[in-house]
């Protein structure tokens, strides 16, 4: 066997209604913290509310910054930053999905650093341990930024997606309360969940992947397969909620130890060049071109991920149940009501060209099985602007 190295310093704390645990852990950490969310809307506003009660109740100050937008820019980490820093704030909790998770990260680096979080991502050497800690309250079910050492922020000037990637913003905990999640739309739960699907495939078929991580991500690509067509049929589902998120946080585990791969390094690209789409959507748009491209350099892995998801694939060879593995991941997108074009997401043929031009800028892509050339990555964009 490989050698490998594990390491996943967050404490997770999952199950219904452990949001309320917010507030002792919080003061485990801190005196004052910074709540970072979007801005209030029906949905959230009695988690919110409950959120504040239980930190005011263990003691713990706090100010509220509520101006994260899906796929948040530099500008808006530097707003929070500077609020952080004249709030004297000491622990940050980012609470809602990705975007606001990782808003929260990126403000703990800023707020304690020279320079803006942008300084200190994946390209640098990355922030230092005085970054303030961080609580993750995941409102989605999908990133699993709660247990990863990644914060996600566009430059929009640069029209550049990248991440903060270092052990100092590991979250200390994870609040995973399903319950939470129970308000999320059909659209985000779609999309979020296909995403958990897709950190756990590409760490399970990356180079970098371990045996840990090939059991937590098979085990995760179950939960997708079964919950999430399930959650989508009956959001109020929380036994479907629940096995929804915790393949989300496997998800983030994965992804933290081995990594993703070409859709990821796309996709955050696309996300770079047209903020509109969601993160869920740039996945879903290029998996099909993706497995195809991929499948006969890792056969045996598409070929297990092929028969959960169709279980008359068992019969199959190898070589056969991974060809038709595409062909599988394609009907539960089309399930999933995710079967989309680069056109339908108002991406144009110019914006594929810059997005392929960037799609080695993060090393994504040659964690891949087979990895893409510029030409490849452009050609397998424009296989995706139509669907048939
Ligand atoms: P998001 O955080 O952008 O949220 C999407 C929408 O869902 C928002 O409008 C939000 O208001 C709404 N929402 C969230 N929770 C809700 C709830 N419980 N009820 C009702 N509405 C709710 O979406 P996301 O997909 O979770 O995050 C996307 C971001 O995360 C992207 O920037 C992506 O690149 C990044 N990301 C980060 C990591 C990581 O490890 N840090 C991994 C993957 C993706």
């Amino acid at each position: 066997m490989k050698a490998f190295s594990y390491y996943a310093p967050t404490e997770i704390v999952f199950g219904a209604g452990r949001v309320k645990e917010v507030g002792e852990i919080t003061a485990r950490y801190g005196k004052k913290a910074m709540l970072v969310t979007v801005p209030e809307f029906p949905a959230v506003a009695e988690l919110y509310a409950n959120v504040k009660k239980s930190l005011t109740d263990a003691g713990v100050a706090w100010v509220h910054y509520d101006g994260v937008i899906p796929n948040p820019t530099t500008d808006l980490v530097t707003k929070g930053a500077d609020i952080a820093k004249a709030e004297h704030v000491d622990v940050m909790i980012g609470l809602g999905g990705g975007s606001s998770m990782d808003t929260a990260k990126a403000i703990a680096v800023e707020a304690t650093h020279p320079g803006t979080a942008w300084d200190y991502n994946c390209h640098t050497d990355g922030p230092t341990e005085k970054t303030l800690p961080i609580i993750a309250i995941s409102t989605t079910a999908g990133t699993g930024s709660q247990t990863t050492p990644c914060a996600v922020i566009t430059k929009t000037s640069d029209k550049d997606k990248s991440a903060i990637w270092h052990k100092n913003i590991f979250p200390k905990v994870a609040i995973v309360d399903p319950e939470v999640t129970l308000s999320l739309p059909k659209s985000v739960t779609a999309q979020t969940g296909f995403d958990a699907f897709c950190h756990n495939f590409e760490a399970y078929l990356s180079v970098n992947t371990n045996p840990l991580v090939e059991c937590m991500a098979l085990d995760a690509i179950r939960i997708v397969a079964e919950y999430l067509p399930k959650v989508l049929e009956d959001g109020s589902d929380l036994e479907a909620r629940s096995k929804m998120a915790w393949a989300d946080t496997l998800g983030g585990l994965t992804n933290a130890s081995a990594g993703v791969t070409l859709p990821h390094g796309l996709g955050m690209q696309i996300g770079g060049h047209c903020p509109h789409v969601t993160h869920g959507q740039a996945l879903a748009v290029f998996y099909p071109a993706f497995t195809r491209y991929t499948y006969a350099a890792a056969e045996q892995k598409f070929a297990a991920v092929g028969r959960i998801f169709d279980p008359a694939l068992e019969q199959e060879s190898d070589a056969v149940a991974a060809e038709k593995s595409c062909e599988a991941i394609d009907n539960f997108l089309k399930k999933i009501g995710l079967w989309i074009s680069l056109k339908d997401l108002n991406v144009t043929k110019e914006d594929i060209r810059e997005i392929a031009d960037c799609g080695q800028v993060l090393g994504d892509y040659a964690n891949n099985p087979r990895v893409a050339t510029i030409p490849e990555m452009y050609d397998l964009l424009m296989s995706c602007y139509e669907r048939t």
